[in-house]
């Protein structure tokens, strides 16, 4: 059932043929976990929380600071120096009061406690800058049968892909872990690269879109697809992916 404030706050998205009260509802009884309060994070963030997702999880142990603001849009100065992913509770929270969010202030770097998190959410989002994260995410994802949309960014490129466990490429399939030494480089020039705030405003709307499409039952997902975004010449490409058989991660179910 939805409220009076509900189906007013939602007129729009309802009144469109394929998400109806029944989709909305559907979107209200949905979670999710979004790993990663930054760039990416913000419009993830508030696009799902104003669509009606009913559960949202947020999981980053990074404070705000002036350098996060030309691209973090959920903050502003009077943010710096807070848990980012307390600002995000209460900014979201305001935005639609109908939905619960959780707040993790913490970093993932252990089997442990991304185990104890994601288990929490039956769907979860990286929207994560560092390798060695994103490869512990994927295999958490994968071990406890999640699907898992992510999103990475870098200068004006954007991509995405979604994994369903044990049907499609899985992270590892497509990229297979490296060393730790060779990921924490990874991220560093990652990092280094640089970022615009369109890049991520872009890339983390259609990872937002696509969670939107697989709670609702809707359109194709980039399942087995690598989408990339160039903002520099507005082409977006998707690439065919193929699981790898003998993956490490998704192969052993
Ligand atoms: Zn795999």
């Amino acid at each position: 059932m939805l409220s009076k404030d509900e189906l007013e706050r939602y007129d729009r998205q309802i009144r469109i043929d394929k998400i109806g009260i029944e989709g909305q509802i559907k979107l209200k009884n949905s979670n999710v976990l979004v790993i990663g309060a930054g760039g990416l994070g913000s419009p993830i963030l508030l696009y799902l929380a104003s669509a009606g997702v009913g559960r949202i999880g947020i999981v980053d142990g990074d404070v705000v600071s002036v350098g996060n603001l030309n691209r973090q849009i959920l903050y502003n100065i009077h943010d710096i120096g807070k848990a980012k992913v307390l600002v995000a509770k209460e900014k979201i929270e305001k935005l639609n009061p109908n939905i619960a969010v959780e707040a993790y202030n913490t970093w993932l770097t252990d089997e442990e406690t991304a185990r104890i998190i994601l288990r929490k959410f039956t769907a979860i989002i990286d929207a994560t800058d560092n390798y060695e994260t994103r490869y512990l995410i994927n295999r958490v994802a994968v071990h406890l049968n999640r699907p898992l949309f992510i999103g990475a960014v870098g200068r004006f490129v954007g991509q995405v892909m979604v994994v369903i466990p044990h049907e499609t490429a899985c992270l590892n399939c497509i990229f297979p872990e490296r060393e730790k030494q060779i990921l924490f480089k990874l991220t560093e020039e990652n990092r280094n690269q640089g970022i615009i705030g369109t890049t991520v405003g872009v890339t983390g709307t259609i990872v937002a879109n696509e969670f939107l499409k697989y709670t609702l039952g809707i359109g194709s997902l980039l399942k087995n697809k690598l989408l990339i975004f160039d903002g520099l010449t507005n082409e977006f490409s998707i690439i065919s992916l193929e699981r790898d058989p003998n993956c490490k991660i998704c192969s052993i179910i």
